[in-house]
């Protein structure tokens, strides 16, 4: 059946079409080549993610970004450097670069941004992180908990302090955890923070991405591809910043010559259809948790109104035209 959705949001995309934002050469017919394709799979706003890197090497990547005058851009999503250094919730962000939280060190990279950050992902047991959280809020810019293995009385400190979303729920964290308490559980139980997943098939069970959906409702539930420079584009050999990535002929998007993930090849519609068939949510809800929920969580509205094709038995969406 044919279906007009709101136009798709997402808060978490490295790169698209062969295009990673990570890269600080960028020229302004690269990101808008890639917005284009982004907006092909219906995603018409959009948060580059910038991940955890040098200082200097962020503001080139961020300016580029910010004087391609894009209008899909509708801020950055600074993911690090201020996320934990241990192995496992690390995930694929380079080590030697992940540094304690502060003021001074944020601050450059906004004033680098002309002030578009409007997300940063970080882990609230890195020093001075707590601190920075209350700076952000007191700035209007969004914090969010991610790449963590944070005891859960500092997740309750982090959203006392005004941190609101959980990033990729269910990823960026230990491999093994106690059964509970646990930086999931905590962070499951808090209502304050809305979560996002990434519904590939691959960061998440199924009955994960059901109880999240259900636990947070999916008023307060974000899908994000998390995608980086392949989706959109064949299996192979990729780099995510310094980070050399491959993704396997399952879309699988790994370290190369390890398990472990490293982003995804994800599409908007595809993390749809995964999401009803994981949830049994109707697609109305499923689809605003893609656009009119992160525009709410930002407070940017969703842009533009996409029509697509919708099959209930195999849950696949075709998007047929972007208005
Ligand atoms: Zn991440």
């Amino acid at each position: 059946m044919q279906v007009e959705l709101p136009g798709f949001f997402d808060i978490q995309v490295n790169g698209f079409g062969g295009i990673d934002f990570n890269t600080p050469v960028l020229t302004a017919d690269e990101i808008g080549a890639s917005a284009a394709a982004l907006r092909a799979t219906g995603v018409t706003r959009f948060l580059p993610t910038l991940i955890t890197g040098p200082s200097d090497r962020f503001a080139l990547c961020a300016r580029a970004l910010v004087d391609a005058n894009e209008p899909a851009i509708a801020g950055l999503h600074m993911e690090g450097p201020y996320i934990s250094p241990v192995d496992g919730p690390r995930g694929a962000h380079p080590r030697a670069d992940c540094v304690p939280a502060s003021r001074a060190d944020f601050d450059r990279r906004q004033d680098a941004a002309s002030g578009r950050i409007v997300l940063v992902t970080l882990a609230p047991e890195v020093p001075g992180a707590l601190d920075l959280i209350e700076h952000l809020a007191g700035r209007g810019v969004r914090v969010a908990i991610g790449h963590s293995d944070a005891p859960p009385a500092t997740i309750r400190d982090a959203v006392s302090a005004g941190a609101t979303l959980s990033t990729h729920l269910g990823n960026g964290c230990a491999a093994t955890l106690p059964r509970h308490p646990n930086v999931l559980w905590e962070q499951l139980a808090a209502d304050e923070l809305w979560a996002s997943v990434i519904v590939d098939g691959h960061h998440l069970p199924g009955s994960t991405v059901k109880v999240i959906a259900r636990v947070k409702t999916w008023a307060r539930t974000i899908l994000v591809t998390d995608a980086m420079a392949a989706a959109g584009c064949p299996p192979g050999a990729y780099r995510l910043g310094d980070v050399d990535v491959e993704v396997g002929a399952d879309r699988r998007v790994s370290l190369r010559g390890t398990p472990f993930l490293a982003g995804s090849a994800l599409t908007m519609p595809d993390a749809i259809g995964n999401a009803v068939g994981f949830t049994g949510l109707p697609l109305t809800e499923v689809a605003a948790m893609a656009s009119t929920v992160p525009a709410e969580y930002l407070g940017i509205p969703s842009a533009g109104t996409v029509t697509a094709e919708w099959d209930r038995a195999t849950c696949q969406l075709q998007v047929r035209h972007v208005s």
